[in-house]
Order: structure tokens, then sequence, then C-alpha cells
């Protein structure tokens, strides 16, 4: 990075806040990836003004800026592919603004750690559902970038149905404000639905205005134990187009059941071929055990060979960590993970996993898969053992091809939460049409026409 540009954002930021040595350099280089590329420099900017100033700096001179949350993704959104600049909000717009409780919102800062604001709708009764596993080290900003997912989404829904507003900051520095504090908004196009899940690609989230929703009294957990993974994914779809409505439908496959116990001996049942995770919720307990009733029934009905409730909170604790503790577990049979978070429609779920475990016998991969079934969402794991041997990572790479072409054929997704990013870029053109890799050029094009915000990602 030329000396001037460094002297223009110390002299702007402060040396606090501008870094341009070796060390911050390497800090910031990587994300959960695990890839590492060398940014020229790491800024933290104070407020919504400094971004401005650098982005218009930045548009003017050329030089690429990456948003980074808390570098928890698993695509590789957050890398300086090509160098720029690393603009970091967890030093300063780390603030929760205000929480409305006249109309349940809450305006934050993007640097805000999901956790935290959990935490303190919770002290005013009040509950922001979505819970990425990574919510401990996972930014509100980074979250509404990837549109994040997490365990309560079968019946709370993801990051996009709690943004009602937006202000961003574009390329040329110029402030938009999207959508509004209220229920309803039709006006004009739905920019802040354009800027939900662009992966930093298109401005710079500088405050979100999130919804609230009251919350919930009580909880239980409980587990389905199912001989094979087919009849699990059966009892999915079954229970819930049957009316029940858990908060979470969670799964792992005997894969991840023995990786999780071999690490933390949990008690889960490692013969199981697979177990379901359903939390219920709401404020009546007379309510949850009917609910809970329907599963056992809809569960031993696809052929369970138990429905086991936990005892109390301690079990259930234990049954929650065993899930949130699998991607780390399941390194036990590789040291390359190549790990997709594909979707989709419920119905077709015991179609992909009875075509993953095609996939693992023809290629010889052990292929762990566990993941948020209640919305069709499975995390699947291409185990390569041995990361120096180029072969079978090439070929670990043709297996992950043919997983996500079965995707599609089942009307699938690419991503369900995790985003394109670097990682998956390859694989957009199995999901799109050229038109509509023209459409998302133009876009980015329209926002960004220097192409200087987090470019060369999402394969446009
Ligand atoms: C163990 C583990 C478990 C995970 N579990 C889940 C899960 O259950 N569900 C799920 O959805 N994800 C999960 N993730 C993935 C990851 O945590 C999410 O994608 C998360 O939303 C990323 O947030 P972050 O703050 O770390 O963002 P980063 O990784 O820093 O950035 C992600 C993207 O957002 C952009 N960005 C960040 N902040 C801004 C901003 N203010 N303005 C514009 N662009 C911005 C970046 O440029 C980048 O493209 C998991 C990750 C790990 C490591």
């Amino acid at each position: 990075m030329k000396h001037e540009f460094q002297s223009y954002f110390k002299k702007l930021l402060g040396d606090e806040n501008a870094y341009f040595d070796e060390i911050h350099k390497r800090a910031y280089s990587y994300d959960a990836t695990k890839k590492h590329y060398l940014p020229d420099g790491v800024l933290f900017p104070r407020n919504e003004e400094d971004i401005v100033a650098i982005l218009r700096f930045c548009n003017e001179k050329q030089i690429i800026i990456i948003p980074r949350g808390c570098g928890s993704g698993f695509t590789g959104g957050a890398l300086a592919v090509n160098g720029g600049l690393i603009l970091s909000f967890e030093k300063h717009m780390n603030k929760i603004i205000e929480i409305d409780l006249e109309n349940l919102v809450a305006v934050v800062q993007p640097g805000v750690i999901n956790i935290h604001l959990q935490k303190e709708a919770a002290k005013h009764g009040l509950f922001y559902p979505p819970d990425p596993a990574s919510m401990e080290y996972s930014s509100l900003g980074g979250n509404v970038s990837e549109n994040a997912g997490g365990m309560r989404a079968a019946k709370y829904g993801i990051t996009k149905d709690y943004v009602m507003a937006l202000r961003a900051v574009l390329p040329n520095g110029e402030i938009i404000r999207a959508g509004k504090r209220t229920i309803k908004d039709v006006a004009g196009y739905n920019l802040a639905g354009i800027l939900i899940a662009s992966e930093g690609s298109l401005a710079v989230l500088s405050e979100l205005t999130l919804k609230l929703i009251a919350l919930p009294q009580y909880k239980k957990t409980a587990m389905g134990i199912f001989p094979d993974v087919k009849t699990a994914m059966y009892a999915v779809y079954k229970s819930l187009a049957g009316g029940v409505n858990p908060v979470s439908m969670e799964f792992l496959d005997n894969l991840s059941i023995r990786a999780v116990e071999a690490k933390f001996n949990k008690g889960l049942p490692v013969e199981a071929g697979a177990i379901l995770i359903v939390d219920v919720d709401g404020n009546l307990v007379e309510a949850l055990e009917e609910d809970l009733k329907k599963l056992e029934k809809y569960f031993l009905e696809a052929g369970a060979l138990k429905f086991q409730k936990a005892k109390d909170e301690k079990e259930a604790a234990d049954i929650w960590f065993a899930r949130r503790n699998c991607s780390q577990s399941i390194a036990m049979y590789g040291t390359l993970k190549l790990n997709e978070d594909i979707t989709v429609p419920r119905s077709k779920l015991p179609h992909l996993l009875e075509g993953i475990e095609k996939v693992s016998q023809k290629y010889g991969f052990k292929i762990p898969c566990f993941g948020h079934t209640g919305d069709g969402n499975v995390h699947t794991n291409v185990m390569v053992e041995d990361k120096n041997d180029s072969l079978a990572v090439q070929r670990g790479y043709e297996a992950v091809e043919e997983i996500f072409k079965l995707t599609i054929e089942l009307g699938g997704t690419l991503s369900g939460e995790h985003g394109i990013g670097l990682s998956k870029a390859p694989f957009m053109k199995l999901a799109f049409t050229e038109a509509e890799m023209n459409l998302m050029r133009n876009i980015k094009k329209a926002f960004d026409p220097n192409n200087i915000l987090n470019p060369f990602k999402m394969g446009l």
C-alpha cells in the first residue's frame, strides 16, 4: 500500500485505528475456511462518517475494501483474496444503540455479536431468534450479510425475517436507508432485501434495525433415535407436514454421533443410524407436552426406535452441546473437510441423503452429515484424510460437485446459510442461468461501478 495512502488513513482514523504492519495483516488474513490471503492493511472505523470517508477515498483511488465482522464465515467472504483493506467493526462499531420496547425493535451497529443482542433482549423479556451455531463469535453485520440461519429456523425463520431496516454506505460514500421501523413497507424496490446476503459486495452495512418478539416462557427438548438416516428424514417432513411446529429439528448421522461421542462423551446413542433433536417452546407447559406427544407419534410411525425426552435442563444442555459441536468433532475423519450447507425441499431429504451415501461409496470418502433438517438444510462434509494428497483433494471436490448437482436436481440450493463467497463460486453455474448471472453482475455494477467492494467473489 502506497505510503501516501497509509498516511491518509492514519490521519483520518488515528494511528490506533489504521494498521499496515505484518502482525495485523496476518491476524486478519483468514476466516473459518482456514484459507489465508494477506490484506494490505486493517482499518477500524469509529462511526458511519469514517466509513463514508474511507469508501469515498478508496473509490477514487480504486482501493479494494473488504468488510469484516468476526471472520467466522465458512465461504471466504471476509478474505482479501486480491489484497485490499479490511474494514473491521469489532473495535468500535459494536454497540446496541436502542431497544425500542414500544415497537419491539433493536437498533444495533454492525459489529454487535449475535449473543450480546440475544442477552440484552432477554433482559426485557424479548427474543431475537436467529441463532447460528457461531452466535458467540459472529457479528450481526456478518449475519445479515450472509443471511445466517440457526437452530431455531424451523419455527422462527432466519435472519432476513428479522431485518426491518438498515443503513448502508455505498462504495461512492453515499448513505442509503432501506426499510422502516414498520411491520409493513412495500414502497419501492426492496433494497434491504437486495443487501441481505449480499456478502459485503454491494454496500457496507452501518446500522441495523432488527425485529424482536416476546420471549417464550418454556422450552422442552427431546431426541428421536432412528435405525437409519432415511427413516429419520421421512420423520422430519411427515411430522412437519402433519402440523407440528417445533423450534428446531436437528439431525446427526451415525458418523457425526460417533465423532461427538469420541470427543465429548455426552451419552449419545452411538449405534443409532441417526438422531433428530427437537425443541418445542411456548407459554403453556401443557401445550408443549401435547407437541412432544405428537412428535413422538410421528417419529415412531416413521420408524424411530425410541423417543427420549430430556429429563432435566442438564440433559437438554448436553444434547444441544453435542449438536453445536458436531462441526469441530468430525475433524477426526480427515485433515481436510469440504463442508457444504445444501438445502432441499423437506420432502426431498430422504432422496438427498440416499444420494450422498452413493457419492460416499463411489469416491470412498467418509461424508458425515448433520444439520437443520427442519429447514431442509444439511451440512455435508466430504472428509479427505490427507490434505497434502492432491489427487485425493481433487476427487474430494469432484464428490462435492456431484452433491451439488444432486441438490439442484432435487430443487434445492447451493447454500442455505453460509453464502457463496469464494468456496462455492465455481458452482454458481450449476444453479443459475447466464441471464440470471448477468442480472446479478448488473446489480453489482449499479452499486459498485468501480468494483472496489469485496470483488471477485460469488462467481460475479
Ligand atoms: C463453528 C461454526 C458454526 C457456524 N454455524 C452457522 C450456523 O449455524 N448458521 C449460519 O448461518 N452460519 C454459521 N456459521 C457461519 C458464520 O458464522 C456465519 O456466516 C456468520 O453470519 C458470519 O458472521 P461474521 O461476523 O463472522 O462475518 P464474516 O465472516 O466476517 O463476514 C461474512 C461476510 O459478511 C460481510 N460483512 C460482514 N460485516 C459486514 C458489514 N457490516 N457490511 C457489509 N458486509 C459485511 C463480509 O464481507 C463477508 O462477505 C458457522 C461458522 C462456524 C465457524
